[in-house]
Formats: structure tokens, C-alpha cells, sequence
């Protein structure tokens, strides 16, 4: 029995799909299953009802394997709000003010970790991934839109409000693009994937993907490489005061445009630029655990 406490439950819930993990105590992946987030429907009470009985179809398969016992935590695309425990600022909007934990706990008896899934791609990365044996540890996200989460010590840092770590809502630019925070000019509206396309298309009335726009940028299309000249530049603006307020002992770069090299040679130049040190040694990695970083923290969430 002592064994079966050891293992762990991870869950990720998204917005196209729900995945869980059994971590040994090693952390050793044991069972891994997908599957899709139950579409939009016409009545969101509806959605969340789906998304509640999958979590739990999903949360049964993860038990027969780690036991009844086994702590579980889980990623969620926004975060609790302190004190009442409704979700908030989540892009899967279904799920906003709805009392996730508590509907989870009376449908399947297990008490759940909750926390921000980008909080917990930090954590993995932290624990087992390219942050490993760092002290405080800023992942940043960039996909989509522009993510991230501070790992001090191992523990995540959450802050009274829940929102540790969005530095992609910080305004940049008073004459930005608004975002769909409610704020004008943040930096998700300047450096997301999200953000290029729109740039581009506003300026060429293409709709074309981020690898075709870096593709035109290198290959020295006017337009395209105005628009990843300046990506680089907000990058290393939006980043370098990153640094200067925490000086992490590193940042791990996750998402998509993660993959992107310029952001480690012409991106860390400008980054050095934006702090404020004139000898920044502060390494920028790449993850290392892809995919299943946000799965795989979520289950070292249910470590405590
Ligand atoms: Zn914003």
C-alpha cells in the first residue's frame, strides 16, 4: 500500500484535449491517455457537464493503475480565484466562474490540485526538465497567445490574486493593438504566434503561419521581415525587463514558438540589451519535456 501512495495523477485539461498521466515515484510515465475536449455546444452548462464526466472517465483509468489513494493534480487553461475557488480568466470560457474543484470532488471523491497550466509546465520543467537544479525558475509560454509561471524552490509561486507569472498580459505599448484583456498594447498582442499572424495579415491581407512568416523574413520579404525584426525587439524588451525584476537563475522557453533558433542568438542580444546589467549570464533553454510538460506538472502539483 505504502508503494501505491508513491504514484501520482496528473490531468491536463485544454481546449482540444483532456490527458492524463500515472507518475512512479521516480516519476517514471506509467499510463498515458487522451482524449478530446467535448466540442463547444449550444448551451455552456452543457460543455462544462461534458467536460466534467470526461475528467472523470479519464480520473477512473489513472486510478485502476496508481490506486485510490494517489494525489492528483491538475492544469487548467486559467486559474482558482483565492478564497471562493471559481475559476478565472480561462480561455476555455465554459469554465469561468464555475466551482471546478468542488464539482469534481462530489462527482468523483477525489480532492484535486487546480492550477494554472502554464504554473505547471514551469513546475515540470523545474523538477525533471531544462530547469532542473535552478533556484527560481521563470517558464514563459509562448504559443498562441503569451503564458508563464515562477517556480522558486521547487514550489510554484501563485501570488494572493492567482497570477503569478502573466507577464503576458503587461501593457508595453499605450499605442498597441487592444487586448482581449481589456488592456491596450500587452505583450501577447506584440510576440504570441496569435499576434504575427494577425500583424502580418492586417499588413498583407495574408493569412499565413509563423514558420511561413519567418521563412519570408529570412528569405528577405520587405514585409515580413519589418514585422520579425521588430518580434525580436519586443522579445528582448518584454523579456529583458522580465529579468530585471526577478533576475531568475533561468527561463524556460515552452510552446510553439519555442522552437523558433533566433530567439537564442538575435533574441538573447536584445534581451542583454533590455536588462539591466551590462554582463547578463542568465541562461535561456529550451525546454526539454515538450508536450508533456503540463501533464507531467500537474501531477508533481499533487506532491504536497
Ligand atoms: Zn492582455
Amino acid at each position: 500500500m505504502e508503494l501505491q501512495r508513491e504514484k501520482r495523477i496528473g490531468i491536463d485539461l485544454g481546449g482540444t484535449k483532456i490527458e492524463a498521466v500515472v507518475l512512479d515515484c521516480d516519476g517514471k510515465i506509467l499510463l498515458r491517455e487522451r482524449r478530446p475536449t467535448p466540442p463547444p455546444m449550444h448551451q455552456a452548462k452543457d460543455r462544462y457537464q461534458a467536460i466534467l464526466e470526461a475528467i472523470a472517465a479519464l480520473l477512473k483509468e489513472a486510478t485502476a493503475v496508481a490506486g485510490p489513494d494517489a494525489p492528483v493534480g491538475m492544469g487548467i487553461p486559467g486559474s482558482l480565484r483565492p478564497g471562493s475557488g471559481l475559476v478565472q480568466n480561462a480561455n476555455t470560457t465554459e469554465l469561468i466562474g464555475q466551482p471546478l474543484g468542488r464539482d469534481l470532488r462530489e462527482l468523483t471523491g477525489h480532492e484535486i490540485v487546480i492550477a494554472n497550466d502554464a504554473n505547471c509546465f514551469a513546475l515540470a520543467e523545474a523538477l525533471s526538465g531544462a530547469g532542473r537544479g535552478y533556484n527560481l525558475v521563470f517558464g514563459i509560454i509562448m504559443g498562441t497567445g503569451c503564458g508563464g509561471g515562477l517556480v522558486i524552490g521547487g514550489q510554484v509561486r501563485d501570488g494572493p490574486h492567482s497570477i503569478a507569472g502573466e507577464w503576458g498580459h503587461m501593457s508595453i505599448d499605450p499605442a498597441g493593438r487592444k487586448c482581449y484583456c481589456g488592456n491596450v498594447g500587452c505583450i501577447e498582442t506584440k510576440i504570441s504566434g496569435g499576434a504575427l499572424q494577425k500583424i502580418y495579415q492586417e499588413q498583407t491581407n495574408e493569412a499565413i503561419g509563423v514558420a511561413e512568416l519567418r521563412k519570408r523574413a529570412l528569405g528577405g520579404e520587405k514585409a515580413a521581415l519589418f514585422i520579425w525584426e521588430q518580434f525580436l525587439e519586443d522579445f528582448g524588451r518584454a523579456v529583458g525587463g522580465l529579468i530585471s525584476i526577478l533576475d531568475p537563475d533561468c527561463l524556460v522557453l515552452g510552446g510553439g514558438l519555442s522552437q523558433i533558433p533566433e530567439l537564442y542568438t538575435t533574441g538573447l542580444e536584445k534581451i542583454h540589451r533590455y536588462s539591466f546589467s551590462i554582463d547578463l549570464k542568465t541562461p535561456l533553454l529550451a525546454n526539454h519535456l515538450g508536450d508533456s510538460a503540463g501533464v507531467i506538472g500537474a501531477a508533481w502539483l499533487g506532491r504536497l
